[in-house]
Formats: structure tokens, C-alpha cells, sequence
């Protein structure tokens, strides 16, 4: 049997089908084949068919009854944001009262920390890892200027030992042990964005928490990607946004988690709008406060529906498939993708399926011109992180056998092994 044909083997043989059929696959920028072989899902997740139908009935609450469907649409909008709770909780493991879709990430991170990140005494440092995401990066500094911090001397950056790439959990560990007791906040990436490293969650939350800091988690790489179990973890806070494995669409309404210990105790300080109040007393406009004993009382706004429609057409799919199902196909696929490539290119990400989701990130010459390459030459469509790594996702919801096989196939031709 030829790759190709054992690529093909392995799509008809799994126990879980492709559910490619229910999503926009863009056409082939070039390549022998007609669609793309799409591998930037962990930048911008493909739109699924049933997206359109729900923002449709949205603007045609909105035509028909104005102002009225905010009680009488078919999903009335004012308690819209209610209809992604239990779905979302089943998506990251926690109880529906701990979490909300509101805003975007990092907002939110924001948000969470005018909470969580509570500088005093000795203990005023936050946890990151090197190579956060820029906004994480910009968002802690922020944070230790607004409480009148030099960011400096305030923001820890945890690197990778000399020569490797992704960060030791044992270090991780090692280094809250001894300096924990000046933390007041760890914020670390549930799966990094550049490495696609999985954190060890669990381990982290516990032994920061030890220590005596909080423990927040940027899930953008993590929601949608692999099983989480947030209330269970104990962790103390997360956010995530849905544009990028949860395919909810770009910018689009983000998710977070507050554990249920800190939404039941009503002294946490937290940054109000008139959304964060019981919406039984919500319209009587009284000038007083009173927030429900959830994480909507982190909310500010009125959420934008027409953002949030595309989230609900989401949620649906992850809570048909579920999230297991969903992580055994992507370490199939995964697995495959990585076996494909070892021959042909230095593979960064941990090799470890436990210490990884569906992302391998390569190290190769000319990321962006080998982007373009693989665009125009082969319709496969990766993303690039200058200079030197390309970042693959094999999304399992509708990335295929074939699909890695094709990312093989076109990486070996250009790179010339
Ligand atoms: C994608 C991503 C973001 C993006 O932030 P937005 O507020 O959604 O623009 C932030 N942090 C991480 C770790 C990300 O991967």
C-alpha cells in the first residue's frame, strides 16, 4: 500500500469519521487538490455550516421584533449568554456557575486579575513562562504598573533548560518550592502557543497554590484542544478564547472560569458593570450592586449576540462529540503527523502525546517563505512564527489522515529530503 493509500486507510478505519462535512474547508491557494489542507485551526478555527443558520435567526429576531427579542426572540437575548454555560462547562470541567462567555481573552485576563493578582507585602510577583503569548506578556507588565510595580522586578519569565525547548514540570515545581512566597500570581499558557507544550495543570495549579500564590490559566491553545478539568484542578482562575480551536469565528466572545470557592465568597473585589448584577434586580436600576454567586458576576456588558451565536453553533459540536472522543482521534492524528514528519524536519514540540495537543511545531529554515511555499505549491496552509518555526495543528474535528500525509509529502518536496 502506498502512503497515500494507507492515509486514506486510516481516514475510512477510525472509529471516529471526519466530521469535515460540517465545516467551510477554504479552497487549495494551490496544489494538484481542489481544498486546502488546513493546518492553521490554532490560529483561526474553520466556520462551521450551522454558523450562518443560527446568526441568521439572530438578525431575523432583531428585523422582526426589535427591541421586544430581548424577551420574545426564539433564544431571548437577555438571557442568551445562559444558553453557553452548561456547554461550556462540560467543555473545560467545570460546574455551569463557574463559568461565562464574555468579552475577549485578554480582557479577561485583565478582569481576572483586578481580582486575583492582589500585590502585598513581600509576595508581588507573577509567573509566566518565556515564551508567553505577547498579549500575556504585555497584560502582567500592565498589571505591575497599574498597582505601581516596576515590571521588571515583578514579572518572573520561566525559561526552558539551555538547549531545550519546552519547560520541565520538576522545575516549574522546583521553583515555586523556593521562591513561592513571593508570588501573588502564576499565570502560565494551558498549552503554549509557540511550542504546543501541555502543561501539567494539575501539578502547576497544586503547587502554586501551595505556595500561597493564585493560579491563572491562559487556555487559548487549551479550550477545544485537549480535556480539561478546571473545578476538579482546583485552579483559581482561566480564560480562553474561541476563534481558534473552538471555530467560533474571528475576535469572537471569549470563555472564563472562576472557581466556585471565589464565586461563592463575596468579598473577592471585582471590576462591576451593570451585567454583574442578579439579573432579577438588573432592571430595577438601583445605583447598589448585587452580584449572583457566579461568574456572571464578572460580567460588564450586555453581550454582543450577534458574536455570540457563532460560540453556541460551536459549543454544539464539542458537546455532540465530547472531548475524549475528541482527544483520542487528535493523538491519532497527531501521532501520524509527528511519525510522518520525524524523517524529514526537527520537530520542537514535546514528542511526549501527554505533554502535547493537536500542534507540532517545526524548526525550519525561512518559516515564511517555506509558509508561502506550501501554500502556493501544495494548498497545505500552516502558519509561520518568524524566523524559524512553522506551527501544523491537525485539528481532529475536520483535519484528516490524508491531510497530514499531504503536509508530509509537500514539507519533504521543499525541504528537499
Ligand atoms: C491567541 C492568544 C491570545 C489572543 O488574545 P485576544 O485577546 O483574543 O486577542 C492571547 N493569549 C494567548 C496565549 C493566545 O494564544
Amino acid at each position: 500500500m502506498s502512503p497515500e493509500e494507507e492515509a486514506r486507510r486510516l481516514d475510512a478505519a477510525d472509529p471516529l469519521p471526519t466530521l469535515r462535512g460540517e465545516f467551510h474547508v477554504p479552497p487549495a491557494p494551490g496544489g494538484p487538490y481542489a481544498e486546502a489542507a488546513y493546518f492553521a485551526g490554532n490560529s483561526l478555527g474553520l466556520q462551521p455550516r450551522r454558523t450562518a443558520d443560527l446568526l441568521r435567526e439572530e438578525l431575523d429576531d432583531w428585523a422582526r421584533l426589535a427591541v421586544e427579542a430581548h424577551t420574545r426572540g426564539r433564544r431571548p437575548w437577555v438571557s442568551y449568554h445562559e444558553l453557553l454555560r452548561e456547554p461550556a462547562a462540560r467543555l473545560v470541567g467545570a460546574l455551569p456557575h463557574e463559568v461565562v462567555a464574555m468579552n475577549s481573552l485578554t480582557v479577561n485576563l485583565h478582569l481576572l486579575m483586578a481580582s486575583f493578582y492582589r500585590p502585598a507585602g513581600p509576595r508581588t510577583r507573577i509567573v509566566i513562562e518565556d515564551a508567553a503569548f505577547p498579549s500575556d506578556s504585555y497584560a502582567v507588565a500592565s498589571q505591575a504598573v497599574h498597582h505601581g510595580l516596576d515590571p521588571a522586578g515583578t514579572v518572573v519569565r520561566l525559561r526552558p533548560r539551555p538547549g531545550e525547548d519546552a519547560l520541565r514540570t520538576e522545575d516549574v515545581l522546583a521553583f515555586l518550592e523556593r521562591e513561592g512566597g513571593t508570588v501573588a500570581l502564576v499565570l502560565l499558557g494551558g498549552v503554549n502557543y509557540l511550542t504546543g507544550q501541555l502543561m501539567d495543570i494539575p501539578a502547576i495549579t497544586k503547587a502554586g497554590r501551595a505556595a500561597g500564590a493564585a493560579v491563572g490559566w491562559d487556555l487559548a491553545h487549551a479550550a477545544g484542544n485537549v480535556p480539561l478539568r478546571l473545578h476538579d484542578w482546583d485552579v483559581d482562575f482561566a480564560a480562553w478564547c474561541t476563534y481558534k480551536y473552538l471555530n467560533s469565528g474571528p475576535g469572537a466572545v471569549a470563555g472564563c472560569f472562576v472557581h466556585e470557592r471565589h464565586v461563592r465568597d463575596a468579598s473577592v473585589p471585582k471590576l462591576s458593570g451593570w451585567w454583574g448584577t442578579d439579573p432579577a434586580v438588573r432592571f430595577r436600576m438601583d445605583p447598589d450592586i448585587a452580584p449572583p454567586a457566579s461568574a456572571d458576576a464578572w460580567q460588564l456588558s450586555n453581550p454582543p449576540i450577534l458574536a455570540l451565536a457563532p460560540v453556541l453553533a460551536s459549543l454544539e459540536i464539542f458537546d455532540r462529540v465530547g472531548m475524549d472522543a475528541l482527544r483520542a482521534k487528535s493523538e491519532r492524528l497527531t501521532g501520524y503527523l509527528a511519525s510522518s514528519l520525524a524523517p524529514v524536519t526537527e520537530i520542537v514540540t514535546p514528542s511526549d502525546p501527554a505533554a502535547r495537543g493537536a500542534q507540532l511545531s517545526l524548526r525550519v529554515p525561512d518559516a515564511g517563505g517555506l509558509t508561502r511555499r506550501l501554500a502556493e505549491a501544495h494548498g497545505v496552509v500552516v502558519d509561520a512564527r518568524e524566523p524559524d518555526i512553522v506551527r501544523l495543528a491537525p485539528v481532529p474535528l475536520y483535519c484528516t489522515f490524508h491531510d497530514c500525509h499531504r503536509a508530509a509529502e509537500a514539507l519533504a518536496d521543499l525541504l528537499g529530503r
